[in-house]
């Protein structure tokens, strides 16, 4: 892995209004229909020194391609855990732009009996980042270009209590 002792904590950053408990547990958001462009986004979540942390919850959500969230079923969120050697992989679709923000992917990310670490994802290269006050570029996933959308990676660091 490039995570290099000691890690700096991956940055909080607004939960934003959006939010809803209780998530279905999957690894990819992808439904009959879901439109917009594939994103398969994978990495690893470690602690600041650098060891993966097995079954760390991950709990995503999002906007869809046009920029809605769905508020009243669970539409593009999901949970997941990291398996045995701290490992996550999210199929999902690329999100939309909504007025105010930037394009982003809202998460919390916690190891088993550690605090819960509220963030969001973001993307290289899109002008609206510059534009936006939650952006942090310590957030922009890594993302390459496939011939079936984009994969993406980020690692994840986290208290373990
Ligand atoms: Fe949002």
């Amino acid at each position: 892995s490039t995570c290099k002792s000691p890690a700096s904590l991956t940055p909080e950053l607004t939960e934003g209004p959006y939010f809803k408990a209780n998530s279905p547990e999957r690894a990819s958001l992808l439904e009959a229909g879901t439109a917009g462009t594939k994103l398969v986004l994978s990495g690893s979540v470690f602690t600041t020194d650098c060891q993966p942390v097995a079954h760390a919850l991950l709990d995503f959500w999002q906007a869809d391609a046009n920029g809605q969230y769905d508020n009243t079923g669970y539409t593009l969120r999901g949970h997941q855990y990291t398996d045995a050697a701290g490992h996550y992989q999210l199929t999902t679709v690329v999100p939309g732009l909504y007025p105010g923000r930037t394009e982003h992917i809202h998460l919390k990310v916690q190891a088993p009996g550690g605090p819960i670490i509220t963030s969001q994802l973001f993307f290289p290269g899109v002008p609206n980042n510059s534009e936006d006050g939650i952006f942090d570029p310590k957030m922009l996933l890594t993302v390459q270009e496939t011939s079936d959308g984009l994969t993406a990676t980020f690692d994840f660091v986290v208290k373990t209590k």
